[in-house]
């Protein structure tokens, strides 16, 4: 816990004594309440301060890219004890967490920040960002069933919207194939319900591309930052 005024200055307000200005002029509220109170207790990492109806930034704004392995659960707790993706953030002391969710068997590319408005941005619908994946499939689905894939298949929740697909290689024997589509939805187990609607169930699945991002120079597990082009460039 720390004083409010030397929250607010540290946040880069103002200076301390300008902010205790702030604060004995009613422009500042914790938690919804103005305060006046000099001095006051708050927790910067939860409680929300607001200046002239502003919130304030309390840290300052990371990116990373990480590369989910398969096993992580896409989310910052987990109740059951599992592993959880920022448990792979070793050394990045802000609270990021996942932008949109990656199944716990799905692996790929995850991007991580405490830009809240960043990240609900790139989770809109509006935000036609491309999402790729490659999944190996049972079987080998015919020419029909991918433009399906891509022109928009009926799901217990709606039509899928368009995108694409392709095969890239099936297996001899034909067992299973290599398919690589994009979409641009964010729905729960959304390829896995495609491919299981058109009678070729997901394998392993992987998001290889998120727009412009790739994997390119990760392994499983490794992460980077972003570069401010990159940022700036998602933006
Ligand atoms: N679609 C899925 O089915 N699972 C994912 O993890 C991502 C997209």
């Amino acid at each position: 816990m720390e004083r409010l005024q030397k929250v607010l200055a540290h946040a880069g307000v103002a200076s301390r004594r300008h902010c205790e200005e702030l604060i004995a002029q009613g422009h500042v509220q914790v938690n919804g309440q103005v305060v006046r109170e000099q001095g006051m207790k708050v927790d910067p990492a939860t409680d929300r301060i607001t200046v002239k109806g502003r919130e304030i930034a309390l840290e300052e704004h990371v990116y990373y890219l990480l590369y989910k392995p398969t096993g992580v659960i896409t989310s910052v707790t987990d109740p059951r004890g599992r592993r959880v993706v920022t448990d792979l953030l070793t050394g990045v002391k802000e609270r990021v967490y996942p932008v949109g969710r990656l199944d716990y068997d799905t692996s790929g590319l995850l991007l991580l920040t405490n830009d809240g408005d960043l990240a609900n941005k790139l989770a809109h619908p509006s935000y036609e960002i491309d999402k790729v994946y490659r999944a190996w499939v049972k079987g080998v689905p015919s020419q029909e069933k991918l433009k399906k894939l891509a022109t928009g298949i009926r799901l217990e929740d709606g039509m899928t919207s368009p995108g694409a697909s392709r095969l890239v290689k099936a297996e001899p024997g034909n067992a299973k194939a290599l398919i690589e589509l994009t979409i641009h939805e964010g729905r729960n187990r959304q390829v896995r319900r495609m491919c299981d609607a058109i009678g070729h169930p997901v394998l392993t699945l992987e998001r290889i591309r998120l727009g412009f991002l790739t994997l390119e120079g990760l392994r499983p597990g490794q992460y980077r930052p972003l570069s401010r082009q990159e940022v700036d460039k998602l933006r």
